[in-house]
């Protein structure tokens, strides 16, 4: 029998997991399909409730429905909770299980590929929206000293560090400063780690063409993070690299959390190799 995976989210028009995803399964000669089922909030119910259907085995969940997947689902597993988004729905022994495999694709890719590791890191943070959460959480775990979020809507940035405060350590240090030239300048100054979580920069939306920063403000001995993924070289990145700092996109990010989703629904190991060469040209296309 044909099994189904989907992802759910609207709009999906540029999402490129259906290919890297389907490349994986044809790989291992799996007889499973992935599809693209746009949802928008009013259908959400429905297509979760179809998840429980003998031949669908899960879904990736995307933007807008990352976090109100959460009250359909008959569990989570952490950090999904903490984070308070769930990225993956698979069907285990319990039911439909929530999971949140952003966090662990933005570490393994942020050490694999950028080759810095979280624990006693001075992070920066831009934005505050649904990446960022997951993002934060990930790194609070993972042991940084400090984490400075910085946001245009401060109180989006206050109310995250305000979530983080439970899962700190007494030995971490995490504030939200306003998105300003001055906050900007001092948290910058002294960090090693630059992330944008921000959506400015991306390809086939307003902000296409634009970074986050001013390029006289980059620190160039930190690693810059951009998890634009698309296209590979953010404005951010290209300013990052004339400045001789150190940097990595959002493209590794995008497929470990795709590999994390692959092993939960199959309970194989994913073909790593397959599922980047399928994202690089799905990219190019
Ligand atoms: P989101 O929840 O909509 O958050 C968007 C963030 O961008 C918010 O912090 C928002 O600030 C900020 N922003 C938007 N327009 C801005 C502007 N003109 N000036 C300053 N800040 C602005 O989106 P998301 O899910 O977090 O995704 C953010 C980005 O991360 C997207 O580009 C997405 O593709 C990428 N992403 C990549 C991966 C990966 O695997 N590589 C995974 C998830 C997301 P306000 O709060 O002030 O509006």
């Amino acid at each position: 029998m044909t099994q189904y995976v989907g992802i759910i989210g609207y709009p999906l028009k540029h999402s490129i997991s259906p290919l890297f995803q389907q490349a994986a399964f044809d790989r291992l000669g799996l007889d499973i399909r992935y599809e693209t089922w746009e949802t928008g909030t009013e259908g959400l119910g429905d297509v979760v409730e179809r998840l429980r259907r003998p031949e669908n085995l899960g879904a990736n969940v995307t933007i807008p429905h990352k976090e109100s997947v959460m009250t359909l689902l008959d569990r989570l597993e952490e950090p999904a909770g903490g984070i308070g988004a769930a990225n993956v729905i698979a069907k285990t022994g319990l039911g439909l299980t929530g999971y949140n495999t952003d966090a662990v694709g933005f570490l393994r890719a942020m050490e694999e590929h950028g080759g810095f590791r979280a624990r006693g890191g001075r992070v920066v943070l831009l934005g505050a929206g649904g990446a960022a959460r997951a993002v934060a959480m990930a790194l609070i775990l993972a042991g940084v000293d400090s984490l400075t979020i910085i946001n245009r809507a401060l109180e989006r940035a206050r109310g995250l560090a305000s979530h983080l405060a439970p899962s700190s350590t007494g030995g971490q240090w995490v504030t939200a400063l306003p998105w300003d030239h001055q906050g900007l300048a001092q948290a910058l100054s002294e960090c090693n780690l630059v992330v944008n979580s921000t959506s400015i920069g991306m390809k086939h939306s307003p902000l296409e063409g634009r970074s986050p920063l001013d390029p006289g403000l980059l620190p160039r001995d930190a690693l810059i993070y951009d998890l634009v993924y698309n296209p590979k070289v953010t404005p951010l990145l290209g300013q990052a690299r004339q400045a001789g700092a150190r940097t990595l996109g959002g493209l590794p990010m995008l497929v470990y959390q795709g590999v994390a989703a692959f092993e939960l629904w199959t309970g194989k190991a994913a073909p790593v190799d397959i599922m980047f060469k399928a994202a690089e040209r799905a990219l190019e296309t």
